[in-house]
């Protein structure tokens, strides 16, 4: 029947090709309803393709049998570009120690107990430590952090560093920077030695630059314009150049002494090739901070307000409160307080998992206090069932990161304040790919 119609159509056309415009364009017209080519278009679209060199014609041939060969092939493997969604909604809190010592605590110096204590806090958490380099590739756009981090850093090159803030990180295995200025790295006293220095960049230390005096960045000392423009670009890149050549790094990241610094210096700091700057501003760090001036919170070992500050992520309490409820947390049993569901750190095939957590063993709750976030959609409309005091919601559409986080923040009873339960799973993304199994 097609055939028969183009058929037709041809003839038709050839007939009147020459006497007759209209009937070709009333023919093409309904040639294109009925979904047939005509003649006439066959011969633009041959104008159209260019001539190919046989060469051109055998690659052409090849490159088109490859893809039909592929295209029949069951999609068996995972495609090696995974899906990646940079997660932007992840707020990242920098800490900023100075001195460490046995006992005592002043601004600069946090005694050691303290600071193990601030660090347990931390773990039992769950919200993670990372590297601060980490959040420079996060900001490229390289990959995800976590929904909430900590990065830990410390100023100045104290020993104290080595002798008692050392041990503790290694031994939770968290990683941290420390800023050095040139004038006083390994010149004996009380300063770190380069030895040590190496030691702690093999167990998750970085190092970055904190100036060559330790002067204000904006201090003049009666130089005139052009000899502070000199002394400022030697303060930036003497001490970069230095710690690279020593340690074999490259030093990208730079503290300003005493957080003092103005919009020049940070310019000119990032043409020198520092990409991440902190401060000392109490703030913490989101996708749209400016890398030139990453807030930080300054730790002082006789007050715990900044640490209070640094660690309550979106109005939840702080670590260091009681009500943080570890996911690990058991009962006199040895039962686990909350069930949760994908357990922390497991690793799902499914995509579109339930999330669930069992409240039954905290005793009783408010359900009206209940509140689930996830990682990348904020609060969601979680069920409760108070009959089995379990929490469940299931996702509305299939997961495209490898990680996803939860906090779950209830209360026990009116007048006692929120607690919080923060874990994360992991997505296997290639799993996902995989084909159905045949029933
Ligand atoms: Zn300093």
């Amino acid at each position: 029947m097609r055939f028969l119609t183009i058929c037709l159509l041809a003839a038709l056309t050839g007939l009147f090709t020459t006497s007759c415009k209209r009937l070709e364009a009333k023919l093409d017209r309904l040639a294109r309803l009925a979904g047939i080519t005509t003649p006439g278009e066959e011969v633009a679209k041959k104008k159209a393709e260019p001539v190919l060199t046989p060469e051109q014609q055998a690659l052409e041939a090849k490159v088109l049998n490859s893809a039909v060969f592929e295209a029949a092939k069951p999609e068996e493997v995972a495609p090696k570009a995974t899906a990646f969604e940079l997660n932007k909604s992840s707020v990242v809190a920098i800490l900023g120690y100075h001195d460490f010592k046995e006992r005592g605590g002043s601004p600069m110096v946090i005694a050691a107990s303290k600071f193990a204590e601030q660090m347990k806090a931390i773990k039992e958490s769950g919200i993670p430590v990372i590297p601060l380099s980490d959040v420079l590739e996060w900001r490229k756009g390289r990959k995800n952090i976590p929904e909430e981090a900590i990065v830990i850093t410390m100023d100045d090159g104290w020993e104290g560093v080595y002798t008692h803030a050392y041990p503790v990180l290694k031994e939770h295995g968290f990683p941290f920077t420390i800023y050095l200025y040139k004038k006083y790295v390994n010149i004996g006293g009380r300063s770190l030695s380069w030895e040590q220095i190496r030691e702690m960049m093999k167990h998750g230390c970085e190092v970055g630059s904190h100036s060559v005096s330790h002067e204000s960045l904006r201090n003049k000392r009666g130089r005139t314009d052009a000899d502070q423009q000199l002394w400022l670009l030697g303060e930036l890149k003497d001490s970069k150049e230095f710690l690279e050549k020593n340690l074999g790094i490259a030093c990208t990241s730079f503290a300003y002494p005493f957080g003092i610094f103005d919009d020049s210096t940070m310019e000119l700091a990032m043409q020198l090739g520092y990409e991440t700057l902190v401060t000392v501003n109490n703030q913490k760090v989101t996708w749209d901070s400016p890398m030139g001036k990453l807030g930080r919170y300054i730790i002082h070992g006789e007050s715990d307000t900044n640490f209070k500050l640094a660690t309550s992520f979106r109005g939840r309490g702080d670590v260091a409160s009681n009500h943080f409820l570890t996911a690990s947390a058991k009962d006199e049993q040895g039962n686990l307080l909350v069930e949760l569901s994908p357990a922390p750190e497991e690793l799902v095939k499914d995509r579109q998992p339930t999330i669930q957590a069992k409240l039954a063993r905290l005793g009783t709750i408010l359900p009206e206090t209940l509140k689930m976030r996830v990682g990348g959609m904020g609060t969601v409309p979680a069920n409760y069932d108070p009959a089995s005091m379990s929490v469940t919601y299931r996702l509305p559409y299939r997961l495209r990161r490898e990680d996803c986080a939860v906090t779950l923040s209830f209360k026990r009873a009116a007048d006692q304040p929120d607690e919080v339960v923060s874990w994360r799973f992991k997505v296997d993304l290639a799993a996902a790919y995989a084909p159905a199994k045949l029933p």
